[in-house]
């Protein structure tokens, strides 16, 4: 069967056809009822005479049937301009059950006062709230519009595991796991394994994928299991170069995104997306200290210096706006000493990465990577990171290229995208400290 959605059925008009969905709202009226059904796509009417004897059975089953079941019916597809829904009806000549629905146990459809928690204990129902459903279909534009501009940009899509021997990394914690008779850990980004790609000569690669963090932290930003659109490419000469492929991407994403839900998204989410211009405004870190001190009274606090925290992202964005009317800003010059051992240092010992932070939160860390064996044994050294990395290294031995790259956290941009208050809005299924199911 060659299921027919709700935004095609205009094209079967005066013709039979079989539709399935569920069951939104049954109008029961004195002569007709009216049943709204829907897909993933919209609703349409189903229109029943009730003076009509060959109609009996089906007033029968329409009558006692709960909302959210699933139904399929064999109908004529009926031009009525009097229908709001399209202008068009279905007039069924058989309906069957497919599912029966129980009492919900809340109105997915008025999700004001349904605790966050509660909802996600029913998420698959949570989901058939409208303005739930589209994050779903805007999240996967983003993502098609960021995939198609690599691929056009010839990078090779890679799959990294995320089962792995070794925990460390950078200062995120890691989730283990027992591996029959030993420890496994929980992959913190495909990070290794992307530039091993990169020295196995692959020269431009990108991964979606899951990404595992064991941060006992109940932000609305941090989750313990999130998807990372993670990109590296060789041959850069500088960090620029990543910072600039980060723009095109992200203004490609956007713009899918703006095309196909910029007007759905003004309506539901009372939000505009704006495609940013390039290039965005950079800025030093001690730079930015400066201004969010001079303009907002802020100091960072000394357990932060060389780096940023929340507060200071908040403000970054105000800045952004009043300065450099963007939503975006990168933040350049971080301390080495807050950073991972792979980013590259300069002669000065000055780090060649960023952040990228968007309406307010950072959305990326990327950089130039170390890629001279000498130098990448040093910095794991200084961090005290040793039999860990060892494997890691050796994928420097045998000639690397330069290169560089970033790690965009997908949910973070979705949330950020919609305005969303919480990961827990955001992802699809979230995870965190205190939630492991559904
Ligand atoms: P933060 O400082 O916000 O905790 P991070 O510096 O640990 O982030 P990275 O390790 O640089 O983040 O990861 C790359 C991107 O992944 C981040 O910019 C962010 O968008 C996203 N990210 C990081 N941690 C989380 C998390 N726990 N939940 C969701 N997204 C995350």
């Amino acid at each position: 069967m060659n299921k027919i959605y709700v935004k095609d059925i205009k094209n079967y008009i005066g013709k039979e056809i079989e539709f399935s969905g569920f069951i939104d709202v049954v109008r029961d009226k004195k002569w007709v009822q009216f049943v709204i059904l829907k897909d993933s796509t919209g609703k349409v009417q189903l229109t029943i005479e009730k003076s009509e004897e060959k109609n009996n059975e089906m007033v029968e089953l329409i009558s006692s049937i709960s909302k959210d079941s699933v139904i399929k019916v064999k109908a004529n597809v009926i031009e009525n301009e009097a229908v709001k829904l399209g202008g068009l009806e279905l007039i069924p000549s058989n309906i069957i059950v497919i599912s029966h629905a129980e009492e919900l146990p809340f109105d997915y459809n008025n999700l004001d006062g349904v605790n966050i928690d509660t909802r996600l204990d029913y998420r698959w129902l949570d989901i058939r709230n409208e303005k739930n459903m589209l994050i779903r279909q805007i999240e996967s534009t983003l993502t098609e519009g960021m995939r198609e501009f690599l691929y056009k940009e010839n990078f090779t899509e890679i799959h990294t595991p995320k089962l792995i021997a070794a925990a460390s990394e950078s200062g995120s914690e890691v989730f283990e796991v027992k591996y029959f008779d030993r420890l496994a850990y929980l992959a913190q980004s495909p990070q290794f394994y992307k530039q091993m790609a990169i020295a196995g000569g692959l020269d431009k690669v990108f991964e979606v994928g899951p990404v595992f963090r064991a941060e006992n932290s109940n932000t609305n930003r941090h989750a313990t299991e999130f998807t990372g659109f993670d990109l590296e490419f060789a041959h850069i000469d500088s960090y620029e170069d990543v910072m600039d492929l980060e723009e095109d991407l992200l203004i490609a994403g956007l713009s899918k995104v703006k095309e196909r839900f910029g007007e759905k998204i003004k309506e539901v989410f009372n939000t505009e997306v704006i495609i940013p211009t390039k290039p965005f405004p950079r800025i030093k870190l001690s730079e930015l200290y400066k201004e969010l001190h001079e303009r907002y009274n802020f100091e960072i606090p000394t357990e932060d210096v060389g780096d940023m925290n929340a507060e200071a992202e908040k403000l970054t964005y105000k800045l952004a706006q009043e300065k450099y009317n963007s939503e975006f800003m990168f933040i350049v010059d971080y301390a080495a000493t807050k950073r991972p051992f792979y980013h590259m240092r300069d002669e000065q010992g000055k780090l060649q990465g960023y952040d990228l932070i968007w309406r307010g939160t950072e959305i990326t860390s990327g950089a130039q990577r170390e890629h001279r064996y000498e130098n990448l044994l040093n910095n794991a050294k200084e961090k005290g990171l040793g039999e860990d990395v060892k494997f890691y290294l050796q994928f420097f031995k045998y000639g690397c290229p330069a290169h560089g790259g970033f790690g965009i956290g997908l949910d973070r941009l979705t949330m950020l995208l919609l305005g969303l208050s919480s990961l827990k809005e955001a992802q699809f299924i979230f995870r965190g400290p205190n939630r492991l199911e559904p």
